[in-house]
């Protein structure tokens, strides 16, 4: 734990008060949440995207997301946690802009137990880097947090300098699924510095969302390049399976 991190433990202990909606819990929690929180979170059911592992309704009649329908992937499979909404957004909000690292220690723990529920093995875990200058005004990047909490449990390797962010890209709201592949090509590579041996092995790329997959599949598509045998991707939340039409207005 650095510093900044035991200070902000000091003022706002992670165990102590629900990560959602800030009500008093027993610390003993894995989640960091209450029971209301618990029961309104959006959950992943029975029901996901065989490909990306997006969340699907009981009464939708395929086996492959809206996307995942028109628009192939770079990685093999992807895995999520929850479907964003309100309540998940809020958490993600505190997370990312509010200075509430600790939040990922416990997002770390959910993400560990939703891979401990799957039949997949992986040698190492890549969290999705942010560029440099973005990281030093945050003072962390958030999915390197959870990847290390992962990591730690599981006993494999945080290859957090496998990949670089060559390019800050500006926030793909708003944009389409081709618009978004466009902007995050170029935008990742293999670090030269990287002692990591990457080929033949199963990678486990870990973010905070997936929406359309761009930047997984970005990040993906050089990890196979530079002989990754297979590339898992894992998300705290993804986006709704809306029609592409409405892909623009989400998220
Ligand atoms: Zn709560
Ligand atoms: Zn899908």
């Amino acid at each position: 734990m650095g510093f900044l991190e035991i200070l902000l433990e000091a003022v706002y202990p992670s165990g102590i008060y629900c990560i959602s909606c800030g009500s008093m819990i027993d610390s003993s929690r894995d989640y960091a949440l209450c029971d209301s929180c618990m029961e309104r979170f959006h959950w992943v059911g029975a029901k996901t995207c065989d490909v990306c592992g997006k969340i699907l309704a009981d009464d939708y009649g395929h086996r492959l997301c809206w996307d995942c329908r028109q628009f192939g992937h770079d990685f093999d499979k992807g895995y999520t946690c929850v479907q964003y909404g309100l309540l998940e957004r809020g958490v993600l909000m505190d997370y990312k802009y509010r200075g509430k690292s600790y939040i990922g220690r416990k997002l770390g723990q959910i993400l560990y137990d939703r891979m401990e529920a799957e039949d997949v093995e992986y040698d190492l875990i890549v969290p999705v880097p942010m560029h440099e200058r973005r990281r030093a005004d945050r003072g962390y990047n958030q999915a390197e947090v959870m990847a290390r909490v992962m990591a730690g449990k599981k006993n494999v390797p945080c290859a957090q300098g496998m990949l670089i962010r060559k390019k800050a890209t500006e926030a793909m709201k708003g944009l389409g699924f081709v618009e978004r592949y466009e902007n995050m090509q170029n935008v990742f590579a293999v670090s030269p510095e990287n002692h990591y041996t990457i080929a033949g092995k199963r990678i486990l790329l870990v973010d905070d969302i997936y929406t359309t997959g761009s930047t997984l599949d970005a990040c993906s598509r050089v990890l196979k390049e530079a002989g990754a045998a297979a590339v898992y991707v894992l998300t705290f939340a993804c986006g709704a399976n809306v029609p592409p039409a409405e892909m623009r207005q989400h998220l």
